[in-house]
């Protein structure tokens, strides 16, 4: 396979159990060079102090070069302002910028109704202080029922300046190629990386692709239950087809890999490993 950059995404700890797990996992994932790590933001601020401690954390303890994420659903242009000047201050150069969803029982969308707004704000009012990484969704957003007028969506946030985008996790390459074909084709030329979910555990990923509207295909899924409670068979068949598919998207062009680590190194790891057998 060829050699390409990699990134690693991890969620703010809260608890001390969930503390040590992610401080288990960065010795080892740190190991792989990542080009940067990214750290997800809850919507509506349910994250607001533990997204820019862990970046911190990440940044001056670690020596990573940690990206926030930020998502505006729910947000004022004043919170967000002050946000981006704080990650300014501890040196952050490239942010992620999300809408979000609207948390259950929040009523107000806040200041932005769509990344594209959030790209624009920061652009405007940033300009030149951040790279700007942007999700895109190769089986198409859960709320957008239109394919065309998804990627249309997708081609407004990166002409309000987005610089890279990073895919919604697919197992499907065939998705990935068909939608970065598209991309090109109505003038969209930053690099798309595809987001990759290694698996550990099958319901826990039935439950988040339920919910992000990732297509788990019915051969998969009829095989990893197949392997019932037998964790470890889980786990190998799951590396091997997790692995097949960075292969295959690499060797098609991908210009990175962006990995959804969950705050554990293991899953990501035994993808990387066999990557590197196919090198
Ligand atoms: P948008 O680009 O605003 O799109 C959302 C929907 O609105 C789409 O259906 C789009 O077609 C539609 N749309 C966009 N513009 C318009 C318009 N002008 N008119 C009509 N419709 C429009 N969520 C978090 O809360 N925190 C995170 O840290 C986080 N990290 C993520 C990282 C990655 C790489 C990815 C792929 C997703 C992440 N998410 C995160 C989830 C994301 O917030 C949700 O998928 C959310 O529903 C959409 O966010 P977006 O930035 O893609 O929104």
């Amino acid at each position: 396979m060829a050699a390409v950059s990699i990134s690693f995404e991890f969620f703010p700890p809260k608890t001390d159990e969930q503390h040590a797990t992610l401080e288990a996992a960065l010795p080892k994932l740190k190991a792989l060079a990542p080009e940067y790590v990214s750290c997800t933001f809850g919507a509506g601020g349910s994250t607001l102090s533990y997204t820019p401690e862990t970046i911190r954390h990440l940044r001056e303890e670690h020596g990573l070069d940690a990206a926030p994420h930020l998502s505006c659903m729910g947000g004022t242009r004043e919170e967000i302002g002050a946000l981006l000047e704080r990650y300014k201050a501890m040196g952050c150069r490239r942010i992620v910028a999300l809408r979000g969803d609207l948390p259950s029982g929040m009523a107000s969308y806040g200041d932005f109704r769509y990344a594209s707004d959030l790209v624009e704000f920061i652009r405007r009012e940033h300009d030149g202080s951040f790279h700007i990484e942007v999700a895109c969704y190769p089986e198409v957003h859960p709320q957008s029922d239109d394919a065309h007028a998804d990627l249309r969506h997708f081609k407004t946030k990166v002409d309000a300046g987005a610089n890279g985008a990073i895919t919604q996790y697919f197992y499907n390459a065939d998705a990935y190629f068909r939608f970065v074909e598209a991309a090109r084709r109505a003038g969209v030329t930053i690099p798309i990386v595809p987001g990759i979910m290694p698996i550990a555990n099958f319901s826990q990923l039935k439950r988040f692709s339920d919910l992000c509207g990732a297509e788990i295909p019915r051969w998969l899924a009829k095989r990893l239950h197949a392997h019932g409670d037998d964790v470890d068979a889980i786990r190998e068949f799951a590396a091997d087809v997790v692995a097949a598919l960075c292969d295959r998207l690499v060797t098609g062009g991908a210009p990175g890999l962006h990995f959804y680590t969950l705050n554990r190194s293991r899953p990501t790891l035994a993808v990387i490993e066999r990557l590197g057998k196919a090198a």
